[in-house]
Parts: structure tokens; C-alpha cells; sequence
């Protein structure tokens, strides 16, 4: 039986508008080439000056992680050779990074909790892009010099699964922090996986393999799936030592296997020595005392959520898992809607509607408000919970208001006395014969009434109302 063992490299681009040794612009899918100066071009006689918003917002996440937020910390040169890296070096910290010892808790779906230990965060610059064409290559430096943050996981992680909570819960927190829009489609939150195996109980560490970029939960589930299996299988064929070296491997997504890539460079062939056109960061008692301050983190508002709702640890994590989810869910509440079908309504009906569209909650056509308005007009009996999915479909497809899309699909219930009394009277002239045997004894006709009622309101009468008026009227 083996074990996995799991410790990940994620890369956060930080949103600070310039990049971190000059004032170029950072925004995404700009003309290639146009974000540049000499700077991050890496022409000579060019000199950095370091962004102070990058690092404000590493000292944020540090504080966000209970990690140590080093007072002062250092750039290091670290030398590869690159087409889209103009310098020959990229500009990194090594030895003193600006934050060291934290941790994040991963949460599973039975409540309990997972410390895992987070090494190392430290800033760095982007490299640009290779766009590959047909027979040539094109370099695009719109990207070099984006600020980074690379976070670096203890090999903590012993499944895909913990892998995955791990990183959701990461890209939680940095959103929540506010430091990072972490759009994996546009690469600013990506991860490097390096995996091992070995045999349960036995507490060595085997030879990584390191699956390079990974940008989407799903590929990173199948590279895992893969690589675990290979490995598995080496060891059992008897040919591990001669299969599984550290290297770099990437994955394929059309094949959904990892491919070698490279051997794994060791530190000491990057030949790190401290950037010498850069002074070491020291940081001022109010800058550390500023980044101290941060927002209402996932963990804090879930309990908050369970407390101040009375709502369920499960779903209070899942909709804390967004800090867009917990707005539109809080925005709800505001609105009038009460919790637990705030709860029902966003996490089940909506977002199961927007899922089988292909849309998410940030481009939902159902904002907050008009949700909570529909859980109102559950609540006030306007409509049964049943009609409310009907307009919640119509809704998907249209842009109408509550009150116009009930209207419109002739769902309103009917609630008020008068006309249900006018329902059962009809009825109760109409049945003259079943009415007395009921007068009778046989109770059992109640249902026969409830039904015709129901049956004349073509549905839409509210069957607690009926029951009671029925009771009264036959009494
Ligand atoms: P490098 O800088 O060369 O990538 P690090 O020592 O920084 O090397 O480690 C990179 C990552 O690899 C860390 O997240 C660490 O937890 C993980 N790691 C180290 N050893 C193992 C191992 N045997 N199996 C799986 N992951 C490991
Ligand atoms: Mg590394
Ligand atoms: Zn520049």
C-alpha cells in the first residue's frame, strides 16, 4: 500500500496596476509588446525600483496565514537562460524571503480540519510569454516584470483531494485579501505539483517529480491521477529507481499523461546572488503595523455564518468559499429573504441553473436582490415554492422583474380568503350528496374537497388556506 505525499508551488500574480520594478501598466490581453519600458525590456543601464503595493500586499498575506513577516528580506538574481526572459536573470528572494512560516487549514465536507504548513511566500517578477506559431516563435514582454507571489506548501498534502481543497481554499483567502484577481484562465493563479510515493507508515521522503503550470483544478485531478499511477507502477514493477528521477514534467492534456520535460536544475545551477541594484527591503513599523490589517477571512465568516444565521457547517463553507457568494448571500438576508432559504435558493436552485448554462454566479442574470425578492414572494405566499422554479427558469432566459414574471406565467397563488371561499362554495353546491355522507362520518371525503378545490384553482390556490377554510366552512 502507498502513500502519497503532495507539496505545491502556487503563483499568484499580485493586482497592483504597475509591475514591481517599473511603472509599466499590468492589465491582460493588451497588443503584444505595448506594456514595455527598458526596464522590463532588460536594457542595459535600466535600473528597478520595487513597488511598495506589492509589498503591502505580500505582508497582508503573510498576516492572513499566521506566517512570520520578515522585517527585512532580499532580491536575489536568479540566472537561467530564456527567450522570454531578457535580462538572463529573473529578479527573485531566496534566502530571506519576506514571509516564512505559515499555514492554512483545508476543510472536509464532514467538518473536520487539516493544518497544513505553508513554507515560504516571496515576491518575484513574471517572465513574458512565447507565443509558439507554425515553424517560429514570438515573444510577448507584456508580462515580464508582473509582480508574483510564490507560495510554497510543506509536503503536507497527502491526496488529490486534500491538493484541491488546498488550493481552493488558497485562492479563497487571496481573493478575500484582495491581492490577487487569482483568474486562473489568464494564468494569475498557477501551480507547480510535485508528487512522491512511498510505502504507508514508512516517513521518508522519495524522489518528486515536478508537474510544472498547471492552471485549472481539473487538469491538476487528472496530472495527479496520471503521475500517481506511474509512479505506483514503477515502484511495483521493480523499475522505480530508473523511472522516477526528479524532473520536470508538464502535462498533456490530449493525451492526459505528464511528459518529461527536464531535469530538475538544483538550486546551485541558478548561481542565486543578491540583486545588486536593489537595496534589501526593510520594512517601516507602519508599514508592518498597516499590513497587519486584513478583511474578515473564510474561516472567520463561516463561523460568523453559523452563529449569526443558524445555518449549516456545510453550507456555510460552501458559500464561503467565494467572497462573492458570501456578498450575494448576505445581500439576500439584507434584502429580506430569510437564511435558510437564502441557502437553498443560491446554493441549489440558482446555481444549479446557472451551472446547466454554463454561467457562474459573477455573470448570473439573478442578482441578489431579485432572488431575495422571489424567496419573499415564497414567504409571503404570493407563489408556492414550486411556481417560484418556474419563474426562476423564465428568469434564466429573460430579463423581467419578479412581480411581471409571475404575472406573466399566471402563477400567482391564491391566498386571499374571499376568493377560495368563493372556490369552495362552489364546490360544496356542487357535491350537496358527498357533503352529507361527509356530515356523516366519512371523514375521508375532506381529501376528496381539498382535491376539487385545488382542481377548480387550476392549482394555484394555497392548499394551507384551503384546508383551513375547507374545515371551517364543513363544520
Ligand atoms: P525547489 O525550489 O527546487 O522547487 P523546494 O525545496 O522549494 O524545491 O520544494 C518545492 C516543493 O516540493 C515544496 O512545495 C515541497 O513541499 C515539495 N516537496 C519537497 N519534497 C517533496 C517530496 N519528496 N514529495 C513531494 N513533494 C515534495
Ligand atoms: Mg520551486
Ligand atoms: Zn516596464
Amino acid at each position: 500500500m502507498f502513500e502519497v505525499v503532495i507539496g505545491l508551488e502556487v503563483h499568484i500574480q499580485l493586482n497592483t496596476k504597475t509591475k514591481i520594478f517599473c511603472s509599466c501598466a499590468t492589465s491582460f490581453g493588451e497588443e503584444a509588446n505595448t506594456n514595455v519600458c527598458p526596464v522590463c525590456l532588460g536594457l542595459p543601464g535600466a535600473l528597478p525600483v520595487l513597488n511598495k503595493e506589492a509589498v503591502k500586499k505580500a505582508i497582508n498575506f503573510g498576516y492572513a496565514i499566521n506566517a512570520t513577516v520578515h522585517k527585512k528580506s532580499v532580491f536575489n538574481r536568479k540566472n537561467y537562460f530564456y527567450p522570454d526572459l531578457p535580462k538572463g536573470y529573473q529578479i527573485s528572494q531566496f534566502e530571506i524571503p519576506i514571509v516564512e512560516n505559515g499555514e492554512l487549514c483545508i476543510d472536509f465536507d464532514d467538518g473536520s480540519t487539516k493544518r497544513i504548513g505553508i513554507t515560504r511566500a516571496h515576491l518575484e517578477e513574471d517572465a513574458g510569454k512565447s507565443v509558439h506559431e507554425e515553424g517560429y516563435s514570438k515573444v510577448d514582454l507584456n508580462r515580464a516584470g508582473t509582480p508574483l507571489l510564490e507560495i510554497v506548501s510543506e509536503p503536507d498534502i497527502r491526496s488529490i483531494d486534500e491538493t484541491i481543497r488546498y488550493l481552493k481554499k488558497l485562492h479563497a483567502i487571496v481573493r478575500y485579501l484582495d491581492i490577487s484577481d487569482a483568474n486562473m484562465q489568464e494564468g494569475s493563479f498557477r501551480c507547480d505539483v510535485n508528487v512522491s510515493i512511498r510505502p504507508k507508515g514508512d516517513d521518508n521522503l522519495y524522489t518528486r517529480v515536478e508537474i510544472k503550470n498547471m492552471n485549472s483544478f481539473k487538469f491538476i485531478q487528472k496530472a495527479l491521477e496520471y503521475e500517481i499511477q506511474r509512479q505506483i507502477e514503477a515502484w511495483e514493477d521493480g523499475v522505480y529507481d530508473k523511472e522516477v528521477y526528479q524532473e520536470t514534467r508538464l502535462f498533456d492534456t490530449q493525451s492526459g499523461t505528464t511528459v518529461s520535460m527536464r531535469g530538475k536544475e538544483d538550486s546551485a545551477e541558478y548561481r542565486y546572488f543578491p540583486e545588486p541594484d536593489l537595496l534589501p527591503v526593510i520594512l517601516s513599523d507602519e508599514m508592518i503595523e498597516e499590513g497587519k490589517k486584513i478583511p474578515e477571512l473564510p474561516d472567520e465568516k463561516k463561523s460568523r455564518y453559523i452563529q449569526e444565521f443558524g445555518i449549516k457547517e456545510y453550507d456555510a463553507a460552501v458559500i464561503t468559499s467565494s467572497l462573492f457568494m458570501a456578498n450575494f448571500f448576505e445581500e439576500m438576508i439584507k434584502n429580506g429573504a430569510s437564511a435558510k432559504n437564502s441557502v437553498t435558493w443560491l446554493t441549489v436552485e440558482l446555481q444549479g441553473r446557472l451551472n446547466k448554462n454554463g454561467l457562474t454566479l459573477e455573470n448570473s442574470p439573478i442578482k441578489a436582490k431579485k432572488l431575495a425578492t422571489l424567496i419573499k414572494r415564497i414567504e409571503d405566499n404570493t407563489i408556492s415554492a414550486k411556481a417560484a422554479k418556474d419563474v426562476l427558469d423564465f428568469l434564466i432566459e429573460n430579463d423581467k422583474d419578479i412581480d411581471d414574471a409571475i404575472d406573466e406565467l399566471g402563477l400567482k397563488q391564491l391566498s386571499d380568503d374571499n376568493s377560495i371561499l368563493a372556490i369552495i362554495d362552489e364546490i360544496i353546491s356542487t357535491n350537496q350528496d358527498k357533503v352529507e355522507e361527509y356530515k356523516n362520518g366519512k371523514d375521508k371525503l375532506f381529501g376528496f374537497f381539498v382535491g376539487q378545490c385545488m382542481k377548480a384553482s387550476k392549482g394555484k390556490a394555497n392548499p394551507a388556506k384551503v384546508n383551513q377554510l375547507l374545515k371551517e366552512r364543513l363544520a
